[in-house]
């Protein structure tokens, strides 16, 4: 865990934080509990960024041009990011902000990403 790009730790606060919002408005769970649907979400979608090809390269989920979701957990992150994305603006500004600023890293496509890593190891 320890070798994790500060980028990807960050990216799972900001779901993790949006997660408990969207749970805590919509299932009544209290505290830091996530009831057993979301709990399965968040697991997906940390195992999702453990997975990311991108790491320190990534722009937000929202914005990435790799589909690595399936279709129903897709849209649970729709659904809670709707939620849950302005509110952050309240419960956690710092983290919203710099979620704004890593979505303006331009999204790349797996074969940039090679182009790129290619030119930093030559
Ligand atoms: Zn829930």
């Amino acid at each position: 865990m320890s070798e994790q790009h500060p980028r990807i730790k960050r990216e799972k606060k900001t779901i993790d934080k949006m997660a408990h919002i969207y749970c805590k408005a919509h299932h009544g769970t209290k505290g830091d509990k996530l009831c057993p649907d979301c709990t399965e979400f968040l697991e997906y979608a940390f195992m999702r960024l453990d997975k990311c090809p991108f790491q320190e390269e990534k722009s937000t989920c929202g914005k990435c041009l790799v589909h690595c979701y399936q279709p129903q957990m897709r849209e649970k992150a729709k659904v809670i990011m709707r939620y849950s994305g302005p509110r952050m603006l309240l419960h956690s500004p710092g983290l919203a902000l710099h979620h704004v600023f890593d979505g303006r890293k331009k999204p790349l496509t797996l074969k940039e990403l090679k182009e790129k890593k290619a030119k930093k190891s030559s």
